[in-house]
C-alpha cells in the first residue's frame, strides 16, 4: 500500500474518530493542555495534531502527518508548529509494527507509580511498587508495568544532553520504546506491554486502534486512582491490626481479565461519543 502523503488520501471518518479520540481523552482527564494521541496511517506515515491541546482540535488544518521513521512532517514546508515529543510515537510506530494507534499521558493518577523506584540510575524496569493491573477492566496491564527512567536514557546514549525528561528526539524515544519490551506478541508486531511508565512524567499506551488505546489510556489511569486508594486502606488496615493484604491480580487472572478490555472496548465508545458531542468545548468541522 502506497504511503498516504495528504489528508485528502485519509479516510474523513477516520479523521473524525481521531478528533473524537482527543476530545474523550481530555474528558476523561487523560490529557489536559498536554499529552497527544496519534494513529497510524501506513507502515511509514502517522497522523496527530499539532502543537495543541487536544480538547481544541476540530479542523483538517489542526492535522499533520508524521514518517515514522524520522518523526519529521511529511510536508515540513507546510506544517504547523508540532509537538517535540512526537518521537514518542514514530520509535514506538517503527519497534512495532502492529500498533496502530499511541497515546502520551502526564495523568497525575499515574505519575506516583513512576517514582517508587528501587533502580533510578539504571536502564532496569523493576519497581518495589508497580502499577499492575487492579481492576478487572483493565487486566491488559498484567503484573507489574515497566518504568522507563529517562536518566537511564542520558547516561546510557547522552551524557551530556539537557535533561528536560522529555522525549524529543529519535534516540530518546527508541529507548522509551525499547521499555515496552519484546516477547511473545512479537509475531504481531506488538509489545510485550501496552503501556510503560515514565519516571516523573507520564505514560506510553498502545494500541491496535484509536478506540482501544483511548480505552486503555483512560482505564490505567482508573486502575492507578483504585490501587492508590487501595494502598491506602491497606495502610489503614495495618494500623488496625487487620492484615491488610492487597489482592492484586496474578498473571493468570490479569491476562484472562485483559481480553474484556479488547472484547468490550466497543462499548463505551458510543457513550464517550455522545458525552463529548454533547459539550460545547468540543468542535468537529470536518
Ligand atoms: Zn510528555
Amino acid at each position: 500500500m502506497a504511503s498516504p502523503l495528504s489528508l485528502d488520501d485519509v479516510d474523513n471518518a477516520l479523521l473524525r474518530t481521531y478528533v473524537l479520540g482527543c476530545h474523550i481523552m481530555n474528558h476523561h482527564h487523560v490529557v489536559d493542555a498536554y499529552g497527544h494521541l496519534s494513529v497510524r496511517l501506513s507502515p511509514s506515515v502517522f497522523l496527530m495534531c499539532r502543537y495543541m491541546a487536544p480538547a481544541l482540535v476540530a479542523r483538517r488544518d489542526d492535522l499533520v502527518l508524521y514518517y515514522v521513521d524520522t518523526g519529521e512532517a511529511v510536508h515540513p514546508e507546510t506544517a504547523p508548529r508540532g509537538f517535540s515529543e512526537r518521537y514518542i510515537h514514530s520509535e514506538v510506530y517503527k519497534a512495532y509494527p502492529g500498533v496502530q494507534a499511541v497515546i502520551h499521558s502526564h495523568s497525575l493518577d499515574v505519575v506516583p507509580f513512576s517514582l517508587v523506584s528501587s533502580s533510578s540510575y539504571s536502564s532496569s524496569s523493576s519497581t518495589a511498587t508497580p502499577l499492575r493491573a487492579c481492576i478487572h477492566i483493565a487486566g491488559f496491564l498484567g503484573t507489574a508495568v515497566p518504568v522507563w527512567d529517562a536518566t537511564a536514557a542520558y547516561y546510557d546514549a547522552h551524557p551530556d544532553v539537557d535533561r528536560s525528561m522529555l522525549v524529543n528526539n529519535t534516540a530518546m524515544g527508541a529507548s522509551l520504546a525499547q521499555a515496552l519490551g519484546r516477547g511473545k506478541s512479537e509475531a504481531e508486531g506488538l509489545p510485550l506491554n501496552s503501556v510503560a511508565l515514565m519516571r516523573g512524567h507520564g505514560y506510553v499506551c498502545t494500541g491496535e486502534s484509536i478506540e482501544m488505546v483511548v480505552a486503555k489510556a483512560i482505564y490505567t489511569a482508573q486502575n492507578a486512582r483504585v490501587q492508590m486508594d487501595a494502598m491506602r486502606l491497606s495502610a489503614a488496615s495495618g494500623v488496625s491490626g487487620l492484615s491488610g493484604d492487597i489482592l492484586f491480580f496474578d498473571e493468570r487472572e490479569a491476562g484472562d481479565t485483559g481480553r474484556t478490555t479488547i472484547q468490550g472496548a466497543a462499548k463505551p465508545w458510543p457513550l464517550w461519543m455522545a458525552e463529548v458531542t454533547a459539550d460545547p468545548l468540543y468542535r468537529i468541522e470536518l
